[in-house]
């Protein structure tokens, strides 16, 4: 019997604001524990929340990015439950009327272009954070995270492979991260997900019953968590037994997931309307106001990469997934380089040398002024290609001139053709027997002249040149 899986995701993805959603606490990461509360968000009685303008914004900015409908009225809920980090005993969220409905996003499979449903987009409080210490034997609560703002987007079950599940989280981030009101920053959770899932046999209709996979917080682990899950489901069904719903943990080391409670039902939340928010009524003008502020999205930057610049399908989505390589690209194209020679150093150059010091371009100290040096060397044949690379990851992470350093380091190629000269009639005196063969015939040791020419040179010969002066001066 063969079997289809049937995902569908909830994205938390936590707001670049300064202050928190309901007080003027700041938001920073990393900080003291409890430095950034006070009496609303540590949630003490008698206090009320005030909502953080910038967040609407940011909710709409984002509702209308996947092409959503943008609720003119909306309200928040509570959402009752308890825990050690969530001091008020109920979370703060929207429930029946969230701000953005009924949206979609596009993303490529293997198969091509698929549409993704948005069910909606709402906004809510992040909880604090326990900490539990198993030396000490004792828990400890951090109330800095209570009360950053959330957008939890929901997708409609339309993803249908562990691989289509991630293209999608990636196409998601890169739009938040290109709007930039979520630094996508999955490590320190910024970006995270629960992954629902389910299979049914081919051809079925109904959906089978789904399991949740709580906060996961990488693309990988939302890869393997998928694939382990559905393996297991498909177990269950072929060994008669059932799958029961349930909310279930990954776990990266022994790449399994295991359950960790009942699946809890909206009952169970007791959601009623906060009485501490009134309505959130929007203006038409402002959502149109903030339409036109809309910067240019992955999707239309990858349609203008490919017609613009004449890169391929690969070299344009890889440009354009990350906001950072598709800004550097442009300015570097902006400044008079070619195109295809910066995708094409970008892409391997570039990025082979940031994954071996994992960091990011911004961490690095490398500009398109840089590049744009470097290929101009390059082209006026100040340098080979084979020295622009050698220098090229101490030009990435020392951010010195280009020019200036070739100077410096003596590494300008010899395009000077007497001293070329001088340099191959040394080589061939000291090499006859290698010159007779290659009179004879053998041709390919022309290959082992320009090697000694480099050599001499420490690979600072013009090759173009090396290959002239070679031909007239053997034959
Ligand atoms: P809850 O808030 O209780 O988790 P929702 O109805 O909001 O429930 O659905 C959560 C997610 O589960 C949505 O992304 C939806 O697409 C997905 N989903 C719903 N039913 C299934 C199913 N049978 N298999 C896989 N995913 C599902
Ligand atoms: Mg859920
Ligand atoms: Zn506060």
């Amino acid at each position: 019997m063969e079997f289809e899986s049937v995902i569908g995701l909830e994205v938390h993805a936590q707001l670049k604001t300064k202050s928190k959603i309901f007080c003027s606490c700041s938001t920073s990461f990393g900080d003291e524990p409890n430095l950034n509360t006070c009496p609303v968000c540590a949630g003490m009685p008698g206090v009320l929340p005030v909502l953080n303008k910038k967040v609407v914004e940011f909710a709409i900015k984002m509702g209308l990015a996947v092409n959503c409908k943008i609720n003119l009225y909306s309200i928040f809920a509570r959402k009752n439950y308890f825990y050690p980090d969530l001091p008020k005993g109920y979370q703060i969220s929207q429930y029946e009327l969230p701000i953005a409905e009924h949206g979609y996003l596009v993303i490529s499979t293997d198969k091509g272009e698929k549409k993704i449903g948005i069910t909606r987009i709402h906004m809510e409080e992040d909880a604090g954070k326990s900490i539990h210490s198993s030396n000490e034997g004792v828990s400890f609560v951090d109330l800095n995270r209570t009360g950053v703002p959330l957008l939890e987007i929901v997708s409609e079950p339309d993803l249908r492979t562990p691989e289509e599940a991630v293209a999608y989280l990636k196409a998601l981030r890169a739009i938040l991260v290109y709007l930039d009101i979520c630094d996508g920053n999955m490590e320190e959770g910024s970006f995270r997900c629960d992954a629902n899932i389910s299979v049914r046999p081919k051809g079925e209709t109904k959906f089978g019953t789904r399991t949740e996979i709580k906060n996961i917080n990488s693309f990988r682990h939302v890869q393997k968590a998928l694939e382990y899950e559905i393996e297991r489901q498909i177990d269950l069904i072929l060994d008669g037994e059932q799958v029961i719903q349930e909310t279930r943990l990954y776990d990266p080391q022994k790449n399994i997931t295991k359950s960790m409670r009942n699946k809890e039902e909206a009952d169970d939340y007791r959601y009623f309307p906060d009485p501490d928010l009134v309505p959130l009524v929007l203006a038409q003008e402002w959502i149109e106001q903030i339409k036109t502020s809309l910067p240019e999205l992955p999707e239309s930057k990858f349609k203008r990469f490919t017609l613009d610049y004449k890169l391929n399908q690969e070299e344009a989505v890889l440009l354009t997934s990350e906001k950072e390589l598709a800004e550097f690209f442009e300015q570097t194209v902006k400044l008079g380089a070619e195109p295809k020679k910066v995708a094409n150093w970008m892409l391997s150059e570039l990025l082979r040398v940031l994954n071996e010091r994992k960091v990011n371009l911004y961490q690095s100290k490398f500009s398109p002024e840089q590049l744009f040096k470097l290929l101009l060397l390059i082209e006026k044949g100040v340098i080979s290609g084979k020295i622009g690379k050698n220098i090229f990851e101490h030009l990435v992470f020392s951010g010195v001139d280009p020019e200036q350093y070739v100077k410096d380091k003596g590494l300008v190629q010899i395009s000077d053709s007497s001293e070329l000269e001088k340099i191959i009639d040394d080589i061939i005196a000291k090499f006859p027997k290698e010159v007779e063969r290659f009179r004879q015939g053998e041709k390919k040791l022309q290959g082992f002249f320009v090697g000694q020419v480099m050599r001499a040179t420490k690979g600072k010969a013009n090759p173009q040149l090396v290959n002239k002066i070679l031909e007239e001066k053997i034959n």
